[in-house]
Formats: structure tokens, sequence, C-alpha cells
């Protein structure tokens, strides 16, 4: 008779995803066998989702699965990498058929739309956690990393930023709008978009990357300090020109500052690039129907400055998300 743990396998995630012959041996054997493509590098990259941290224990069980695949999908966007090949390994404080059926749903309705098989994983009882590897492959030579970028460069983000804050503070029942309003945010937090199709016909016209997972100004810095060899880098962003919502639009700017920049999980990508290649970038914008907005500038004095149109500083002593600030 098959284990429960077998079963489990086979009931929810034998057969979850799509079937790709790149794929040699999938799930059931001690390890899965993918094939190799010439020219191009293998990304890899993995995201651990920690119940009532990155994620409320009251959200849709569907979406867990969604943001578990999702966030990884968001760093695949970041590298200029296309997905292809995902394992899972799950820790569920119990053997729940109704939460696993939602739960594997959820996620094989992002892999269906990027085209990623599941082809392993793991199955342990303990505290709810989810843990995605993400495999996939750039064309030699193209990957985009967080070290690329220039004095001169204009800072971009795609989408708006602040709205899976702002999720999380009508989650929180800290703001009222009205329910329309609050389902859009709270989405926004559970079920991020990647921007995977806008990365990859971009890559080319851009010179650093990353996804912002921690808010803007935490992961903004990552490219500072990456690119900065010798002579530190530094930023300049005007706040007014973040992209943002109804909701944030109204509130004075240091609080829609909060929001946008020292809140994490809106999973979009921040990049910089050369102002010769905005033209390019904007028409991949325009392709992919991908919101792009231009919020600032590398410059040479270190430290990220936001500041207002009128040049007046605005100040904000916050930090990103960090899970071991004290
Ligand atoms: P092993 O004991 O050799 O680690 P397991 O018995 O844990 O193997 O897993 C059996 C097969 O099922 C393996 O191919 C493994 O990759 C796959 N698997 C286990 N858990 C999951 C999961 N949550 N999602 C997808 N595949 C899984
Ligand atoms: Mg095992």
């Amino acid at each position: 008779m098959a284990s429960p743990e077998f079963k489990l396998i086979e009931t929810y995630f034998k057969n979850l995803t799509q079937k790709d012959d790149s794929v040699l041996v999938g799930i059931g054997d001690d390890a899965a066998v993918i094939e190799y493509q010439p020219g191009h590098n293998i990304v890899v990259c993995v995201d651990t989702l920690v119940a009532g941290i990155h994620f409320p224990l009251e959200a849709p069980v569907d979406s867990i699965g969604y943001k578990s695949l999702a966030v990884n999908i968001s760093d695949m966007a970041a590298m200029g990498a296309t997905p292809k090949w995902a394992t899972l390994a799950l820790t569920l404080p119990e053997n729940d058929n109704n939460w696993l059926k939602e739960f594997s749903s959820g996620f094989a309705e992002i892999a269906g739309q990027y085209g990623i098989s599941l082809i392993g994983g793991d199955t342990t009882k303990g505290p709810l956690t989810i843990s995605v590897q993400l495999m996939g492959v750039v064309e030699k030579g193209k990957e985009v990393t967080r070290s690329g970028a220039e004095i001169g460069d204009l800072i971009c983000v795609t989408g708006n930023l602040g709205d899976a804050s702002v999720g999380l503070s009508v989650f929180q029942n800290k703001i009222q709008l009205s329910n329309k309003e609050k389902e859009y945010y709270v989405n926004r937090l559970n079920c991020p978009t990647p921007r995977l199709n806008f990365s990859r016909k971009c890559t080319e016209f851009i010179k650093s990357a990353i996804d912002i997972s921690d808010g803007l100004g935490a992961d903004l810095n990552h490219i500072l300090e990456s690119s900065s060899n010798g002579n530190k880098l530094g930023a300049k962003i005007i706040v007014e020109d973040i992209p943002a919502n109804d909701y944030l639009l109204s509130l004075p700017l240091e609080e829609r500052l909060k929001h946008q920049a020292f809140f994490g999980d809106d999973y979009e990508l921040c990049f910089t690039a050369d102002k010769k290649n905005l033209k390019q970038i904007m028409a991949c914008a325009e392709e992919t129907k991908t919101k792009v907005t231009v919020i600032g500038e590398i410059a040479d004095v270190p430290g990220i400055v936001f500041q207002d149109k009128l040049s007046d500083f605005i100040d904000t002593k916050l930090k990103g998300y960090d899970h071991f600030y004290v």
C-alpha cells in the first residue's frame, strides 16, 4: 500500500504541471534529470515562504501556492532569465486534502502561465513553510546582474510601488477603503505579477536590475553596493515620480514613501539603463503592456536621496524589510 506521503505527492504534485521534453526524469526518482541546453547558462534561485511572515495566516490558500512560485519567477525576471523547472519543498502541519488541493491549484495556475514544470521536491511535517527552487536558462553572457549600474544611468521601476504595503494595512484593518479597492490591494499582496515578459524583451537595453522584495530603499541600495567599484555610487529619487495608485497619491509624501520604498513584497523590477536606451525600453514596455517609469538617476554622491520636485530632501530614517533587524 502506498504511504500517505507517497500518495500525497502522487495526488497533488506528480502531474501538476506541463510535460516538458527537457525533463528526462521527473517526479518519482531520487532526483530529476534535465537536459542541458548548449549556448545557455543555468540560473537558479530559491525562496522560502514562512506562514505568518511572508503571507498572512488567513491568506487564501491558492494564493499561497501562486505566490510561492511568483516570487521566484520575479527573481528570474530580474536576471533576464527564462524559468523552466521548479522543485517544491513543503513542510506541512498536517495532511489536509482541501489545503493541498487549493495550494496546488494556485501553484499550477502560475506555472502554466509561464511554462514551468514541477520536477521534484520534498514533503515533511512541521510548521507551515514552503520553499520553491526555480531553475531557468539565459543565453550565455546575457544575464542581467545587480552590478552594472553607472553614474548618470536612469533608474526605472515597473508597475506601481506600495500596493502590497497597502494590501497588508487593509488586511490588518488599519485603513478604510471601498470593498473593490480593498480587494485590489490585497490581491496585489497575495498574487504579485512577476515582470518576466518585459524583462525578457528588454535585457539588452538595461545595465542592472533587481526585483523589489524588501522595498525600493533596500533593494536599490543592493544595486548601488554591487555596482560600486572603488568610488561608491548613490541615487537621487524624485518621490512624486514613484508610480502609485490612488490611495497612496492622496497621502502626504513622507507617508506615501513609507509604503512605496520601505515595505517589500511588490515584486516589481527596479533597473538602471543608459539614457539613450529609454526609447527602446518604452517600446518593450508597450509591447508587453508593462508600466515603466523613470524615478531618478544614479549619482556620484553615495547614498540614496529621496527628494520632492522642488528638491526638498525628504528625511525617511526608515529601513527596508530585513529578517534580522532587532
Ligand atoms: P527521497 O526520499 O529520495 O528524497 P521522496 O520520497 O522524498 O524522495 O520523494 C519522492 C519523489 O517525489 C521525488 O522525485 C521527489 O522529488 C518528489 N517530491 C517529493 N515531495 C514533493 C513535492 N512537494 N512536490 C513535488 N515533488 C515532490
Ligand atoms: Mg524526501
